[in-house]
């Protein structure tokens, strides 16, 4: 089950809804990893890989599943989310839990 939390940067009010950094997110089927996108300066929720063990995974998510490939600007011009604001580069903290999904 993944879970999401909302992260905000102190510094300049930078609001995302992500899994933690550096956590791969897991649902019954898709795996999340939170990522930069260096072409929108956003973090972005990329597939990664699908859970192929899955009693839910069908072979044909395999065709329709883009991987690595930021959801918002289709670019792959991704980096690892360390944690740090987008737009300002401070340190973001963790609010809440945003939600709980499968
Ligand atoms: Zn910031
Ligand atoms: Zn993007």
């Amino acid at each position: 089950m993944g879970m999401t939390y909302n992260y905000k940067c102190k510094s300049c009010g930078y609001e995302i809804s992500s899994a933690p950094p550096n956590t791969l997110d897991r649902g019954f089927v898709s795996i999340f990893r939170a990522e930069l996108c260096n072409d929108c300066k956003e973090v972005v929720q990329v597939l990664k890989d699908l859970d192929r063990s899955s009693v839910r995974y069908k072979p044909e998510f395999e065709e329709k599943c883009k991987f690595l490939i930021c959801p918002r600007c289709e670019g792959t011009n991704l980096n690892k989310w360390e944690g740090k604001c987008p737009k300002c580069g401070k340190g973001m903290k963790k609010v809440n839990t945003d939600k709980i999904w499968d």
